[in-house]
């Protein structure tokens, strides 16, 4: 071929190409810093399970364009190194990499190029049909994916033709031998006339080589403009990904004088953040289960990430300048430069208030993401700027965060009266439960929880569960009056002042009461204890009552137990803090299948594609006024499953699923219990105790 043409076109096209990388990777410089390559070894196992492996492509509820990408992503991997067998031969003809010659890898490579090939025209086929015809909700339904896929689809044929004109006009090539593809394409060159000695065969030679080219360029220059830049950015994405356990927030430093309350700007999300925002391929993915966005709040985890991203191109001419002035005259010039943004506002102005409140930290974005891209970090993020740095949020949260204050609960009710339940239980004829001050030496402290001590539905649940450990003989204690709020509903809403304080008072009480393990009735106290409080100094053996219980009914520490009383099968409702966040699955359904008489179904969304009960994320203290609510959607999931006990283990869950059995009159028809209540209420030996 011409290789004076092939130079030009290699030097445009990688120009071009280096520009529109540097204007999209330079502006990262100016946001915050993120220490991301710690345990490199890891990390590269997550890039070859998460990136190469496709790991999460094959879900349950959207397996046939995981399987379309699956195809496209490999197939794309291999014919790479063919486009770059191309661009050598456009300077010496049969040029090739090393170790790629006929008496290497050539003849393989020929048929594994062909076969990739295929799969690549077959992905594209198969994920076109997908957008045309079953048009999954979770997509966004653009020409432009469309386009793509007619482009990758065009540059296969574009090398199939080069292939099959190579063996027309050399019939001895040797690639003959293993290419079926180039082999199938100089049969039907051949059958429509085509020699080596027409001038045909020659042009459609070039035209199959500049075609290849010329797509394979402009696609990668187009891609830094489009969605699919997430070719180049997601592999580092996923090596660079958090490591810390999902449903961890990030602490807040507040001793770091230059710190920064939340995120109000950009550019103060971290460069990490950013490189997200790039790495975004519109899959819909993580709002395909969304409760927010499936209930109709304004929240789409995908249009988050998206219109983030919008707002960071907006901003990038004004942050290369400031990159470009860091380098020159320093990090004052830079942030003086980036003071002169005149355009929207990103916390509550390119993302809206009731977008950022929408969210209930269920989490399932985050699990689902095939690019690891952590949501509710970001959202996190915007609520720490609001509370923290303009003291806007939804004023029901204003009651809330005065009763943590004043009373360490989130309903604001006395204090001295988070212990009542101990007497109501000692009233039903069980043993005093002891505090860790007449009892210096124990194993577990049951950490009850504010819902767990407050609400009348759950106190239920934490006065079953004393009752099985006392009768299991578990060695244990509780704080009563002297128990606090674990922080976690305040660190959600935004408010990581208050939940350090909070946070800062439990660990200096366990410290002094020499508490080392913790069994807990809440997922959401539990993923904090477990997951959050390590970031303030402090370990903990945590357990789940659902652990715990299961464990002494292995053992045979409960029990005998009779049969269950409801009137119908029971199905189990996976919290999102235990199931998703915590991958504690198992042990409840195993207590279920251990009470006789329980027939458990399995609800649709389940496990880890399991739907909230939309009381996370402090979203149970405020009004749900925009479209349906939460609750009320996943109570009919539920219903539908024939159930008429719905059986879970976490307060939120009991009381939202509550309430909307109640608002629906489904009172009479279906039931709500925690899993030690359904035991406990099982329990032949101590019944007579309630
Ligand atoms: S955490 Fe849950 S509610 Fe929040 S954006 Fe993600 S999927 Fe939606
Ligand atoms: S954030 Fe992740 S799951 Fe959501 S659309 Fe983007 S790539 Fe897909």
């Amino acid at each position: 071929m011409n290789p004076f043409l092939t130079a030009i076109l290699l030097i445009v096209g990688f120009g071009l190409l280096a520009w529109s990388l540097a204007r999209r990777f330079l502006p990262l410089t100016v946001m915050q810093q993120d220490i991301r390559w710690d345990a490199p070894l890891p990390r590269a196992g997550d890039v070859i399970k998460y990136g190469l492996g496709q790991f999460r492509f094959l879900q349950r509820f959207e397996w046939f364009h995981g399987l379309a990408h699956i195809l496209i992503f490999w197939g794309a991997l291999v014919v790479t190194i063919n486009t770059i067998h191309v661009i050598g031969r456009g300077f010496v003809p049969g040029w090739h990499l090393p170790f790629f010659g006929h008496d290497h890898l050539g003849p393989a490579y020929a048929f594994a190029k062909d076969l990739f090939t295929l799969a690549v025209m077959t992905g594209c086929g198969l994920a076109f049909y997908n957008r045309v015809f079953n048009r999954p909700a979770r997509m966004l339904h653009t020409p432009e994916a469309l386009i793509i896929l007619v482009w990758i689809f065009s540059m296969m044929l574009m090398d199939w033709l080069y292939s099959s004109t190579l063996f027309v006009l050399v019939p001895d090539h040797p690639e003959q031998q293993t290419s079926f593809l180039g082999v199938l394409g100089r049969e039907m060159l051949a059958a429509s006339g085509l020699t080596a000695a027409d001038p045909m065969t020659a042009r459609l030679h070039a035209v199959g080589f500049w075609g290849h080219l010329l797509l394979a360029f402009s696609f990668l220059n187009y891609l830094p403009y489009c969605k699919q830049f997430h070719e180049v950015t997601s592999l580092p994405a996923l090596f660079l990904r958090s490591r810390k356990p999902a449903g961890t927030l990030a602490r807040q430093d507040f001793e770091d004088e230059d710190a920064i309350f939340g995120v109000g700007k950009i550019e103060e999300f971290s460069w990490k953040r950013g490189l997200d925002m790039y790495s975004c391929a519109e899959c819909g993915r993580c709002q395909a289960n969304c409760p927010a966005h499936l209930t109709g709040k304004p929240l789409s985890p995908m249009r988050l990430i998206m219109d983030e991203r919008e707002h960071l191109k907006d901003k990038t001419p004004l942050m290369w300048r400031a990159a470009l002035a860091r380098r020159r005259e320093g990090p004052e010039a830079s942030a003086a430069l980036l003071e002169q943004w005149e355009g929207p506002a990103l916390a509550g102005g390119v993302i809206e208030e009731d977008v950022i409140w929408s969210c209930t930290t269920c989490g399932h974005c985050i699990t689902n993401c095939p690019l690891m891209i952590e949501h509710v970090d970001h959202i996190i993020d915007l609520r720490r700027y609001l509370v923290q740095v303009e003291s806007r949020f939804p004023k029901e949260l204003r009651q809330t965060f005065k009763g943590f204050e004043n009373m360490s609960n989130p309903w604001g009710l006395a204090s001295n009266t988070r212990g009542d339940w101990m007497a109501a239980l000692s009233e039903t004829g069980a043993p005093a439960v002891p505090h860790p001050e007449n009892k210096p030496r124990f194993d577990y402290l049951f950490y009850v929880g504010c819902a767990g001590s407050f609400d009348d539905r759950y106190r239920k649940t934490t006065m079953a569960t004393a009752r099985l450990l006392q009768a299991a003989g578990v060695d244990f204690v509780c704080l009563g009056n002297d128990e606090m709020c674990c922080g976690e509903t305040a660190r959600r809403a935004g408010n990581e002042y208050l939940a350090q304080h909070l946070i800062n008072f439990n660990l200096e009480m366990f410290d002094t009461m020499g508490v080392k393990k913790i069994i807990t009735a809440c997922p959401h106290c539990f993923n904090t204890f477990k997951n959050e409080y390590p970031q303030f100094g402090k370990t903990f053996e945590v357990i789940h009552h659902t652990e715990m219980i299961r464990d002494l009914i292995g053992k045979g520490a409960l029990g005998p137990l009779r049969s269950f009383a409801g009137n119908g099968p029971v199905v189990f409702h996976d919290p999102c803090y235990l199931g998703r966040y915590n991958r504690i699955y198992d042990a409840p359904r195993e207590i279920a299948q251990c009470v006789p008489g329980v027939r458990l179904v399995e609800a649709e969304r389940r496990k880890r594609i399991s739907f909230c009960c939309g009381g996370g994320g402090a979203r149970m203290w405020m009004e749900e006024n925009i479209g349906t609510r939460i609750n009320a959607e996943r109570c009919d999931q539920l219903r539908a499953t024939g159930a008429k006990t719905i059986a879970t283990a976490c307060p939120y869950c009991m009381i939202m699923l509550d309430d909307a059995i109640k608002d629906k009159g489904l009172a009479d028809e279906i039931k709500i219990m925690d899993l030690a209540q359904m035991v406990d209420a099982a329990m032949v030996k101590h019944k007579k105790h309630k």
